[in-house]
């Protein structure tokens, strides 16, 4: 049976590793030429630059899609802690280190605030009790109807999920500057810490659980190592092929229109592309009736970014791997993005530093950067092609002031990456960076489903489903919907002259681990995730 797989993002890198185990013929589409969708990367000058994600926060999901498929993670990509996590830096010049480690941990909040030290021991203890409810037990089973989601409120209510992450820190913590460090993290999902659920809160807990980790090579290493995963079980990747339609008739999936004409025969589809850009431009509207262009466009979208990814020809020895800046207003600066859809001049700001870790992404003695802006999505009226050097130019001016001085005289090379890339390169509704925003009305149930209400056979992973954006949040959406396509028996495909297999795809059966899951070295592989992860969390920390 053929499954087609549009888009290689790493939910669609996940969901096409588990369908070959699960013995289907996959076939991935990718628009750009190469893979790993927001993990994509520039070379250039000498450098490597990771386009996206860098920070690592749950490596059990990468290996356990190696474990799957009987192989050794680290036999193609070699992943490392990364310590601290982040330092953070405020305006008036003060830094927190934040790591995962208890006691420095401890001693960092005394430090900024002696006071606060207890409100942080039960802020982690609550996070742990929201990790364990939304991450181990939620986010790997799908939201497909309302009972499902009913079923979840009263303990949302009991972990007070109905209050927003920065409410929830704001209930332990009294010093404003803590309270920043422990609010950002919805923002590295798309999310408004004002407005997000304090689900997300959940993070905090992971990044203390796994660490926060970094692949050497970069990130585009765990990319390859994937895309070679693929290939060695049989895939195949075709890169600068974009999906123009989804062929759909009688209720069922029938293949897929590339940009050259090419119609591709499909079992199943699924794709990892952008879910709101999918349904409005690649499903006719009278095959989508729970999905209308109405509906897709009331939707609360994320913020996207403004990217710089440059290199100099000195060194800054000084730099953490990941810092970051905030600037003078938190709040005021949440609202310019997220609701006034304003470019701030005081924005806040995400410096990666990957040659810190690994030299070998930069010539030597050169640094590698990005340095990464929220901006309000095109929903808000700015210009780009004007704004962009412009608000380039304020950024420098803010690195430069600030930890990485003398930038533009060592500046070697450089790329932008704006709103308007993210909508024209990705094909995002609305340039944004994360797809829907996290919000309560847009989560589990709310969110994209894993399976089309309409269509049978048609499928979707990555940030815009259950349970969300991020490299946890897509590789567990991969899991996800895996669940709920049904395995078929290899045996007896193979026996049928037109080589379909007889389980009709689109109808679920319980998903089944295959046998190299179990041979794999992981000792906790073919156990239920559920279990491994309570497993880890046995051990508490704080
Ligand atoms: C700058 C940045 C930094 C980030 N940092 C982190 C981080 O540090 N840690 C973290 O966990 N998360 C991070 N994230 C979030 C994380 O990267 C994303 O949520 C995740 O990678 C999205 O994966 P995805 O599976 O949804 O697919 P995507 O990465 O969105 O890939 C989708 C792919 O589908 C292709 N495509 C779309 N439509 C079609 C079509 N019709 N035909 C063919 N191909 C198509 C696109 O070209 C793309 O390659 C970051 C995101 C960004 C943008």
């Amino acid at each position: 049976m053929r499954a087609v797989v549009i888009g290689t993002g790493f939910g669609g890198l996940g969901i096409a590793v588990r369908l070959l185990c699960k013995g289907y013929d996959v076939v991935m589409l990718e628009k750009r030429d190469r893979p790993g969708g927001r993990a994509y990367v520039y070379e250039q000058d000498g450098f490597v630059f990771d386009a996206g994600p860098t920070i690592i926060t749950a490596p059990f999901l990468i290996e356990e899609l190696f474990a799957h498929a009987g192989r050794r993670v680290e036999d193609y990509v070699q992943l490392f802690p990364i310590d601290p996590f982040y330092e953070i830096r405020f305006d008036d010049g003060d830094v927190f280190s934040y790591s995962g480690d208890p006691a420095r941990m401890r001693d960092e909040v005394a430090r900024f605030s002696p006071d606060d030290v207890a409100g942080y021991e039960t802020f982690l203890e609550r996070s742990r009790e929201i990790f364990e409810k939304g991450f181990v037990e939620l986010g790997h089973v799908p939201f497909l109807d309302p009972w499902s989601m009913v079923r979840i409120i009263p303990a949302l209510i009991r972990l007070e999920c109905y209050r927003s992450v920065l409410g929830l820190v704001t209930r332990h913590l009294r010093s404003e500057k803590l309270r920043q460090v422990f609010s950002f993290h919805p923002l590295l999902v798309g999310g408004d810490p004002r407005h997000a659920p304090a689900i997300y809160a959940l993070i905090c807990f992971l990044e203390r659980r796994w660490g926060v980790h970094f692949a050497r090579g970069g990130m585009g290493a765990v990319v390859a190592g994937l895309a070679r995963l693929i290939e060695e079980l049989g895939g195949e990747i075709r890169l600068a092929t974009p999906a123009t339609r989804i062929h759909v008739s009688d209720g069922r999936v029938r293949g897929v229109r590339t940009a050259a004409g090419e119609d591709l025969e499909a079992d199943l589809v699924v794709s990892n592309g952008d879910l709101s850009w999918t349904y409005q431009h690649l499903i006719a509207r009278e095959h989508r009736p729970h999905n209308s262009d109405r509906k897709l466009q009331r939707m609360r979208y994320s913020m996207s970014l403004f990217l710089i990814y440059f290199g100099t020809r000195r060194l800054y020895p000084d730099l953490a791997h990941h810092t970051i800046l905030l600037g003078s207003r938190y709040e005021g600066l949440l609202e310019d993005v997220f609701r006034r859809g304003r470019l701030a001049p005081d924005m806040s700001l995400y410096l990666h530093a990957p040659t810190r870790s690994d030299p070998s992404l930069a010539p030597p003695g050169h640094e590698a950067f990005y340095a990464l802006s929220p901006v309000p999505n095109l929903a808000a009226p700015i210009d780009w092609a004007q704004e962009k050097e412009r608000y380039r130019d304020a950024i420098y001016d803010r690195l430069e002031s600030t930890c990485v001085p003398g930038l533009r005289d060592h500046l070697v090379t450089e790329r932008l990456f704006t709103p308007l890339d993210f909508r024209d390169e990705l094909w995002s509704h609305l340039g944004a960076a994360f797809s829907f925003e996290p919000i309560l009305t847009q989560s589990a149930y709310f969110r994209g489903h894993n399976r089309c209400p309409d269509v049978q056979g048609l499928y979707f992973v990555g940030a815009g489903t259950h349970p969300g954006a991020g490299l946890p949040g897509v590789l567990s959406s991969a899991r996800v919907t895996d669940s709920l396509i049904p395995s078929i028996d290899a045996s007896v495909s193979r026996q049928r002259p037109d080589g379909r297999a007889s389980a009709p795809a689109g109808e679920a059966a319980p998903p089944r681990r295959s046998d190299a899951a179990r041979s794999s070295l992981d000792p906790l592989a073919g156990t239920p995730l559920a279990m491994r992860a309570r497993k880890h969390v046995g051990g508490r920390s704080g």
